[in-house]
C-alpha cells in the first residue's frame, strides 16, 4: 500500500513524466499538472475513495500528469457529428460549411490578401466591395453590407437610422428570438423609442399609419422566427407596409431572420419570406444571417437602398461589427454557389434540406446492417427532421432514422458516452432507444458514427 510520504515529491514527478512529452513543454504547465495529480493522489489516499489498491506508483502517477496536459491541449471546440436532425441548430454551430467555402476561407486566412487593398489602382480599398455585387446581383438591392451578425446587423441599423427616434413595430413581433434577443430591449439599447401598434393577434397597415408622426424614424418587421401565431391573426402584407412608409418618408427595415435566396416551397415546406422578395416589395433594407439558411459562415446581411447602407457603413459602430477576411471569403464563396444556381448542390443546408427520402432510408439501411452485423439490435424507422434557426417554426421533413436499442446501460447513459466521445455525437432518444436521423449527418462521418455506436452500445 502507497501511504502519503511514498508519494514522491513535485520535482521527481515532473522529471518522470517530462520524458515523453520534449523539451519544449513549458516547466510552469507540468508543474501545474503533477501538483494537481499530487493533490488527487493524497485525497484518494486520506478519504480512502480511491478503488483501492490504486496505483500510485511513480509511472503511474506520471501517466496522470501526462494525461491532464493532454486534455488542457485538446481543444474546446471540436466537431460533433448531428444526428439530432435538427439542420440548422445554433448550439451546434448551425450552418455546416460547403468545399468552396472552406477552400476560400483556408486560401485567404494562410496568407495575405486584398482584403482592403486595390488591386489595380495599388492604394487603399475597401472591405464591403467584395461582398457587395454578389450581394445586390442576387438580392436586387442596390447596396449591401455584411456585419458581424444578424443581431448586429438590425442593432447598427437601428443606431444608425432611429437613435433618439421613434420605430413602429406590430405588438405581435415585439419578440425574443432566443439567446436574450429581444426586439424591445435592442431597440431601447440603441436609443431608439419603440411604438408598439395593433394588438397581439391583429396589427394593420393603418395601424401603423396612424402612428408616424414627426419623430418617427423607421417602420420595423420582425420576422416571427420561432413561433407562429395561428387562428384568428392578422399582419399586413411587406408592400402594404412599405406604401405606408413611402407617403410619409418613413423607411422600413425588414429583419428576415433567416433569410433565404431559395424558395422553401419545392421542399414540401410553408412559404419562407425570399431576400429578393423583400426588396421587390419594398423594403428599405433587409437584414438577414449568413449561417441560418444561407448556409455560410456567421454574419449579419444588410441589402437595400444606397443611401441608407451609407448611412450604417459611415456610422463608427460599423467598425467594432465588421467581419474578418475569412468571413468574407466564405460567404462569397458560398453566394457564388447561389449565383451559378449550384446552391442546392453544394451548400450543405440545402442538400440536407432536399435529400430524398429514398435516399436517406438507403443511407439508414446501411447504417442499421452495419450496427445489426455488430450484434445490436437496431433497425431503420421513419422520424421527422425540423430546418431550425428559427426559420420555419413547426415545420418538418419526413426522413429516416435508426433506432438502436441501448442494452443494459439505458438510453440516457449511452447518448452520454456518445457526447463526450470522440467524434462526440448528438442523438435524440424516443421510447427508450437511441434514434439517429440520417439527414443531418454528414456522409463522410457514418463509418465513425458507427463505429462510436457499437463501441458504446458494447460497453453495456
Ligand atoms: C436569428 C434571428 C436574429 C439573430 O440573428 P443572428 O445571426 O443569430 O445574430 C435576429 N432576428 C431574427 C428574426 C432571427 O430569426
Amino acid at each position: 500500500m502507497t501511504r502519503l510520504r511514498d508519494l514522491p515529491s513535485v520535482d521527481r514527478l515532473i522529471l518522470a513524466a517530462r520524458a515523453d512529452l520534449g523539451d519544449a513543454m513549458p516547466q510552469a504547465l507540468l508543474r501545474e499538472a503533477a501538483r494537481a495529480e499530487l493533490d488527487a493522489a493524497r485525497r484518494a489516499l486520506r478519504h480512502g475513495e480511491a478503488p483501492v489498491p490504486q496505483d500510485l506508483s511513480l509511472e503511474a502517477l506520471a501517466r496522470g500528469v501526462r494525461a491532464r496536459i493532454e486534455q488542457w491541449l485538446t481543444p474546446s471546440l471540436r466537431p460533433v457529428i448531428n444526428a439530432s436532425g435538427v439542420i440548422i441548430q445554433t448550439n451546434l454551430g448551425r450552418a455546416p460549411l460547403s468545399a468552396a467555402a472552406l477552400t476560400a476561407m483556408a486560401e485567404v486566412g494562410r496568407g495575405y490578401s486584398n482584403l482592403e487593398y486595390d488591386l489595380e489602382r495599388g492604394e487603399r480599398g475597401s472591405r464591403t466591395v467584395h461582398l457587395e455585387r454578389l450581394l445586390t446581383r442576387l438580392s436586387g438591392a442596390e447596396a449591401a453590407m455584411a456585419v458581424n451578425n444578424n443581431a448586429a446587423a438590425v442593432y447598427l441599423a437601428l443606431i444608425a437610422l432611429a437613435a433618439g427616434r421613434e420605430v413602429i413595430v406590430s405588438r405581435g413581433q415585439a419578440v425574443e428570438i432566443g439567446g436574450g434577443f429581444r426586439i424591445p430591449d435592442v431597440l431601447r439599447q440603441s436609443g431608439a423609442v419603440l411604438v408598439e401598434v395593433g394588438t397581439t393577434n391583429r396589427t394593420y397597415a393603418r395601424d401603423y399609419a396612424a402612428a408616424i408622426n414627426e419623430r418617427t424614424a423607421l417602420l420595423l418587421r420582425v420576422h416571427s422566427s420561432n413561433f407562429r401565431l395561428i387562428g384568428f391573426v392578422h399582419e399586413p402584407a411587406l408592400a402594404e407596409l412599405a406604401e405606408v412608409g413611402q407617403a410619409r418618408g418613413v423607411p422600413l427595415l425588414d429583419d428576415l431572420g433567416s433569410g433565404t435566396l431559395l424558395p422553401t416551397t419545392p421542399y414540401g415546406l410553408a412559404p419562407e419570406p425570399t431576400v429578393q422578395e423583400s426588396v421587390a416589395a419594398g423594403a428599405d433594407l433587409v437584414t438577414f444571417s449568413g449561417d441560418k439558411l444561407l448556409g455560410g459562415p456567421q454574419a449579419g446581411l444588410i441589402v437595400g437602398r444606397r443611401d441608407l447602407v451609407e448611412r450604417l457603413r459611415q456610422h463608427p459602430l460599423a467598425r467594432a461589427l465588421r467581419v474578418d477576411k475569412t468571413t468574407i471569403a466564405g460567404l462569397e464563396a458560398t453566394l457564388q454557389s447561389y449565383l451559378r444556381g449550384r446552391a442546392t448542390e453544394e451548400i450543405p443546408v440545402w442538400r440536407m434540406i432536399g435529400a430524398p427520402l429514398e435516399t436517406l432510408q438507403a443511407r439508414a439501411m446501411a447504417v442499421a446492417t452495419a450496427l445489426s452485423a455488430a450484434g445490436l439490435q437496431a433497425e431503420v424507422v421513419v422520424c421527422q427532421s425540423a430546418v431550425g434557426g428559427g426559420s420555419l417554426p413547426g415545420e418538418t421533413l419526413p426522413s429516416a432514422g435508426v433506432a438502436v436499442a441501448p442494452g443494459p446501460a439505458g438510453a440516457e447513459r449511452c447518448a452520454a458516452r456518445l457526447r463526450v466521445g470522440a467524434p462526440a455525437i448528438v442523438a435524440r432518444i424516443v421510447a427508450e432507444r437511441l434514434l439517429f436521423d440520417l439527414r443531418t449527418v454528414l456522409a463522410e462521418d457514418e463509418p465513425a458514427l458507427v463505429r462510436r455506436v457499437i463501441e458504446v452500445v458494447a460497453e453495456g
